[in-house]
């Protein structure tokens, strides 16, 4: 079964497109957050940062950066967050490779970032090493 982002890249659901080549699609989300919300997708299906190949990912980074200037150029931005959710505990809803572009103004409370927390350099150095230790 296609995900719905298969689908409008195949054009059998309609959306608002704003770009395409061989490997993206950009076009707008159906639910914006604010004026000019976009979704760069990986045409191809993969559902996560985990899966998706690394030349594929790449083409999606260069199709946001594109249309990040497009915002900015077009809709005179002040800020733009570029989000991109991986699983269901991270509010990933499409399980399938997308980047969020929400342009952003001044005092627009559109999107709350996460809470900042303190931590001990005990703490740091010790989750960093796991990670290191995953990185070999
Ligand atoms: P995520 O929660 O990161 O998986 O984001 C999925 C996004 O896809 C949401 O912001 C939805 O509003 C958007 N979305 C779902 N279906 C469509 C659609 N048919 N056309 C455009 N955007 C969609």
């Amino acid at each position: 079964m296609p995900t719905i982002f298969s689908r409008i890249a195949t054009g059998e659901i309609p959306a608002v497109k704003i770009y395409e080549d061989d490997a993206t699609l950009a076009f707008m989300d159906i639910n914006p957050a604010s004026r000019g919300h976009t979704l760069v997708i990986c045409k191809a299906e993969h559902p996560d940062i985990y899966a998706i190949p690394s030349d594929l990912l790449a083409a999606t980074a260069q199709t946001v950066q594109r249309v990040a200037l497009a915002l900015r150029a077009a809709l005179e931005i002040e800020g733009l967050n570029i989000v991109q959710n991986n699983g269901a505990a991270a509010g990933q809803t499409v399980f399938h490779y997308h980047v969020h572009l929400i342009p952003r103004w001044t005092g627009d409370h559109v999107l709350r970032p996460w809470a900042p927390s303190t931590v001990e350099t005990a703490e740091l150095h010790a989750v960093a090493e796991r990670i290191r230790a995953a990185l070999e």
